[in-house]
């Protein structure tokens, strides 16, 4: 269960998370439906997309 978010960017949308588990990592993408604005969680920490692609590419091997 997820509860809305006000968007820390625009101040004006809610942000919906989904969550996904990628190898071992628990990762969460967080959106804005308003401004589009994105955050990646990884394990609970912020973290880029740029670090997301790379444990989903780690797992592919
Ligand atoms: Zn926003």
């Amino acid at each position: 269960m997820t509860d809305p978010v006000i968007c820390p960017n625009c101040n004006h949308g809610t942000t919906v998370e989904i969550g996904l588990n990628i190898g071992d990592h628990r990762v969460s993408l967080r959106s804005c439906s308003v401004c589009e604005a994105r955050w990646w969680k990884a394990d609970g920490d912020q973290v880029e997309v740029a670090d997301v692609l790379s444990m989903a590419s780690a797992i592919r091997r």
